[in-house]
């Protein structure tokens, strides 16, 4: 599980940072990659990694603000011809679905797998055996979401080596141990599961907010996240301007991470105003309120490692 940053700019594409995109990579868990936005030039930054397009299975748009779809058309367009086939679903604001659908057929692209549009509301809005994705409105002048991908827990590994210490031989019956069956043996003993499955894994939680000013609902999204990502358009200090603009301070994004318990904040979707030298600054100012904080640049991938 490892977040990969795309685009992590402000707005309009600049030379350190493109407009937003984030790949939320899930190869070990399900070969699939999931991504958060596509601004414009999504595809060329991907052309730099080693991400390949016909493994994207889901894309968030978490708002329809240019820079965070201009990038969706060419990038699915793009897919048809790089191997993909399997179906991608986009999930996004009421609008998604007509912006698609004007782009693909005006410009009569005709993609080789299947495309589904769901527009979103407020909720669960994806969930199978492996991850729940829950949205949620925030605060930005149009519907902006916020998304909580919850990782569900799973059951301890068997711990193949003890049970043939205890002379239980490879087979069925290491299946029926692991499914927390209690098994009796030829020889008459009972083995007891628990004894020979390891601790439950526990499963990660990951927020990926959109566009935002300081809202509350950031804070249930994120709360007890093993990650935050959350934008910071300003530095500290300049609140009347993020407010205006319904965008967060560097402060503001700390804050959410302090008081939903978070683990670990990067911050992003940085304006341009600040260059290479003000980002330690814009880290340092985060850290004043939420200590464990980075900054997101383009093309830099963190883990997000087992519990
Ligand atoms: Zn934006
Ligand atoms: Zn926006």
């Amino acid at each position: 599980m490892d977040i990969f940053f795309l685009g992590t700019g402000a707005g309009m594409p600049a030379k350190l940072r493109n407009v937003t995109s984030i790949a939320f990579k899930l190869l070990e868990e399900r070969g699939a990659v999931w991504l958060f936005d596509a601004g414009e030039a999504t595809q060329h930054q991907i052309l730099h990694t080693s991400i390949k397009p016909r493994r994207i299975e889901k894309i968030f748009i978490t708002h329809l603000h240019g820079d965070h779809i201009y990038g969706l058309p060419g990038l699915l367009s793009s897919r048809s011809f790089q191997g993909g086939e399997s179906e991608i679903t986009v999930y996004g604001p009421k609008g998604i679905k007509e912006y698609l659908h004007v782009s693909l057929s005006v410009s009569q692209t005709y993609l080789k797998y299947p495309l589904k549009v769901t527009e979103i509301d407020e909720g669960v809005i994806f969930e199978d055996d492996q991850f729940t994705v829950e949205a949620r409105l925030l605060d930005h002048g149009i519907p902006s979401f916020g998304y909580r991908i919850v990782e569900k827990d799973r059951p301890g590994t068997l711990l193949a080596d003890k049970l043939m210490e205890a002379g239980v031989q490879p087979g069925p019956i290491f299946r029926k141990i692991k499914n927390g069956e209690v098994v009796t043996l030829e020889d008459g003993r009972v083995i007891d599961p628990s004894k020979f499955v390891g601790p439950e894994q526990k499963g990660r939680v990951v927020a990926i907010l959109g566009d935002t000013r300081y809202c509350e609902r950031s804070i249930l999204l994120a709360k007890n996240a093993d990650l935050l990502i959350h934008e910071a358009t300003f530095s500290k200090g300049e609140e009347k301007l993020a407010y205006d603009y319904f965008h967060s301070t560097t402060h503001q994004a700390a804050d959410i991470a302090k008081q939903a318990d978070c683990k670990q904040l990067y911050l992003t979707h940085i304006s341009s105003r600040y260059d290479r030298n003000a980002w330690r600054e814009l880290v340092d100012e985060a850290k004043e309120i939420f200590p464990n904080t980075d900054i997101a640049e383009d093309f830099k991938e963190i883990n997000i490692p087992l519990k």
